[in-house]
């Protein structure tokens, strides 16, 4: 029987496991951390998944049918041509490479196999839809979530794996592989227990949570930005796999950051629930606009559906004076908020003129945010606006543009919201081929080392179609689990 040590226990780590296991290997996961860190990022997420789909038939096999508000939902296509020109326009347009062609071909083919292990999907109403005229309208090709979000993915991911007979080694950080003559035969814990195996899936996420790679790698200031996710992801798959001779790949220039409320608490000393954790997330821009410390706009808020800006515009907001900036809304665009925005723990003001918001924003430059304000409310006419569409409800002549949903602060009372910004994930990572091989420096593959999830390197470059990481992970998990346990 093979095996294969799977490292690190989140969605692609399980995957992994669940797919070797499933080809007949004996699997171990090895996971850095305790209980309450089994699957590292993925729990912290919203478990949305992205998947191409013909019509509504694709979406109906992979969620309960039963519900009732199904037949009023109308989920259009987001056919495979869609999701190609989705991840094109973060890589300037270039053609797709073939790892990113798998994940557009693979996404809906993964999602079946993980519903049919067990994992059950929801459509994810509240989010990615507009309810009108007793109809929820989706958009932004961004449809179901897993159910539970992030937390229920990672524990039925992991019930499923057990089932299979997947053994998870808890408190078990891998500090280095063990290599026999080129061919990768297992993995050594910091304390010193070698665990044998045909073959290695490492699966232990980017270098989000390391302070000092974040900053060689993009810059000073992002020593400050918030992690959103788990405090265990340093990079250590990168070390791992270079020390027995891999290539990087991809852009380690960029990752994905959002914004997040300034007052976001260190996610490393907080026993906050993750669901809690979530409600620091300030992404519903698009519906107001953003101003920084000296007055000013700085972003296109409308530029796209804010699932293809969000990922960006964490940076944006950290390349501000002071890494600060106001998110200003109505009372008109303050009713499409997530409902994260109007809880207790938010940095929010609250006022019923403009003026009188912007001279309670600390440091602020007042007289220039209200001559911005006043030209961008000049500017903007509010015709055609509609929330569940790109509406074209742009500004005239303001630098730079809102190019949708452009409507004016015009109705009391206004809302300020402070943010800043958040590290999510990191693009850049290990050189890998479409069988979840990793490759060294001359695109050969190392013997039985395979890579899946955020550790990937060319997925992402310049930004993310939102919900993209978790079917990454699950397709590149899925693939080199099957593979890893062809190794022995
Ligand atoms: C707040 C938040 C919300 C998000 N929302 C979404 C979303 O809704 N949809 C989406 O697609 N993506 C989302 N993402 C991105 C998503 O989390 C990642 O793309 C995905 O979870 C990566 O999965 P992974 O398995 O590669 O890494 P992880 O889930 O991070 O798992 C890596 C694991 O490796 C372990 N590890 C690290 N080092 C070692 C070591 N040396 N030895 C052993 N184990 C080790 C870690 O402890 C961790 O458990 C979100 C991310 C965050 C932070």
């Amino acid at each position: 029987m093979p095996r294969v040590a799977v490292v690190g226990s989140g969605n692609a780590g399980l995957c992994a496991a669940l797919s070797a296991a499933q080809q007949g290997a004996e699997v171990i996961v090895l996971e850095a951390g305790g209980e309450p860190d089994v699957g590292g990022n993925s729990r912290y997420t919203a478990g949305a998944m992205r998947f191409a789909y013909r019509h509504r038939d694709d979406v109906l096999a992979l969620v309960d049918a039963q519900d009732p508000r199904i037949a009023a939902c109308d989920f259009g296509a987001y056919p495979e041509a869609e999701f190609e020109a989705d991840l094109r326009r973060f890589c300037g347009g270039a053609k797709l490479n073939p790892l990113q062609r798998l994940l557009v071909r693979e996404s809906r083919p993964t999602l079946r196999w993980l519903a049919e292990s067990g994992v059950s999907f929801e459509p994810i109403y509240d989010r990615q839809a507009v309810l009108a005229e007793g109809r929820y309208r989706f958009w932004g090709g961004l449809t179901l979530a897993a159910a539970g979000e992030g937390e229920g993915l990672v524990n039925r991911e992991r019930e499923l794996a057990e089932a299979a007979g997947c053994q998870l080694a808890l408190n078990a950080p891998v500090a280095a592989l063990l290599d026999s003559k080129g061919h990768v035969r297992g993995a050594r814990t910091a304390s010193g227990a070698e665990i044998n195996a045909d073959a290695v899936v490492l699966a232990c996420g980017g270098f989000e949570a390391n302070a000092n790679l974040r900053a060689s790698q993009f810059g000073a200031a992002w020593r400050n930005a918030k992690v959103r996710g788990t405090a265990l992801n340093q990079g250590a798959g990168l070390t791992l796999a270079q020390s027995v001779g891999a290539a990087l790949a991809g852009n380690f220039e960029r990752c994905h950051a959002v914004c997040m409320d300034t007052a976001t608490p260190d996610f490393r000393d907080s026993a906050m629930p993750h669901i809690e954790r979530r409600r620091f997330r300030r992404i519903s821009y698009p519906f107001g606009i953003m101003l920084n410390q000296d007055g000013k706009r700085f972003v296109d808020e409308g530029a796209d559906f804010r699932n293809y800006t969000y990922a960006q515009y964490g940076a944006a907001v950290l390349e501000q004076p002071g890494a600060v900036a106001w998110q200003i809304f109505d009372a008109t665009g303050a009713k499409l908020l997530y409902d994260d925005y109007l809880q207790e723990l938010a940095t929010h003001w609250q006022a019923p003129r403009l003026s009188e918001l912007i001279d309670q924003l600390p440091g602020i430059d007042r007289s220039q945010a209200m001559r911005t304000l006043d030209a961008y409310n000049a500017s903007a006419s509010g015709e055609g606006f509609d929330p569940a569409i790109k509406d074209g409800c742009a500004t005239s002549g303001l630098n730079p543009p809102k190019s949708n949903w452009a409507m004016p602060l015009t109705e009391p009372p206004f809302h300020a919201f402070e943010v800043t910004c958040g590290i999510t994930f990191t693009y850049g990572g290990l050189a890998v081929d479409v069988d979840g091989r990793v490759l060294d420096e001359r695109g050969q593959p190392l013997r039985g080392l395979f890579a899946a999830g955020e550790l990937v390197g060319g997925m992402f470059f310049d930004g993310y179609p939102g919900g993209s990481g978790l079917t990454a992970g699950a397709v590149m998990g899925r693939r080199s689990g099957a593979n890893a346990a062809q190794v022995y």
